[in-house]
């Protein structure tokens, strides 16, 4: 039997110092009881925003911290609070390791461009890995025909979803142009985003995306 080590603190902010100072390996999701459905964010224990500080709301006011030194854990707690997921703080970066967070952590709000192009792409994905597709390849080229586009005017936001984590490039890294017959593959993270690939080890995502990869 497994005794669950998440602890969930409401209005205890001496319980929530006293968690963070004995679990420096832990993890805090922090949230606000009333937008708990729009906004989770998980963070390393040790990072520095959420450290407490005079005049802090930890935990109370509406203020909630679930701390676990088991980062899957909360992040399934947070799926089922929200029925989405939970961001990574840009800070401590707690997905490094490979924990199933679901929104990637980004500078730019996904435009309805780039939703489109990352759903296209991850379609395919999902096509092809569940074998209703012989092969797995989209160019930018085909990117843009799918949205009704060049690929001349597709390419800033193919690249700009690469810069922010949601895409990779199988070409060589160029340094502002993404070339029009370079294959355009799902981060490890967007692929997460998909609850089929959401609950796998970082060992079976890796390989699935492998799989991905050794399609031409
Ligand atoms: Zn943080």
């Amino acid at each position: 039997m497994t005794v669950s080590a998440m602890l969930i603190i409401i209005n205890d902010d001496a319980m929530y110092v006293s968690w963070i100072s004995r679990h420096r390996q832990g993890f805090v999701v922090d949230g606000t009881r009333k937008s708990m459905r729009k906004h989770l964010m998980l963070h390393r224990a040790r990072c520095s925003a959420i450290k407490p500080h005079k005049r802090a709301r930890l935990t109370t006011a509406g203020h909630i911290k679930a701390c676990s030194i088991d980062a899957v854990e909360l992040v399934t707690w947070a799926r089922e609070q929200t029925g989405g997921g939970v961001t990574a703080c840009g800070e401590c970066h707690p997905d490094q390791e490979g924990y199933a967070v679901d929104r990637p952590q980004t500078r730019h709000a996904l435009t309805r461009l780039g939703t489109g192009v990352l759903s296209y792409v991850l379609e395919l994905a999902v096509m092809y890995l569940d074998g209703e597709e012989p092969r797995f390849g989209p160019t930018v080229q085909d990117i843009g025909l799918s949205v009704g586009k060049t690929a001349g005017q597709i390419a800033p936001a193919i690249h700009r979803l690469i810069e922010d984590g949601y895409l990779e490039c199988g070409a060589p890294a160029a340094a502002k142009a993404v070339p029009n017959t370079a294959i355009i593959y799902p981060s490890a993270r967007s692929l997460r985003t998909i609850p089929a690939f959401g609950e796998m080890s970082p060992e079976s995502l890796d390989a699935e995306l492998k799989k991905l990869r050794s399609t031409q």
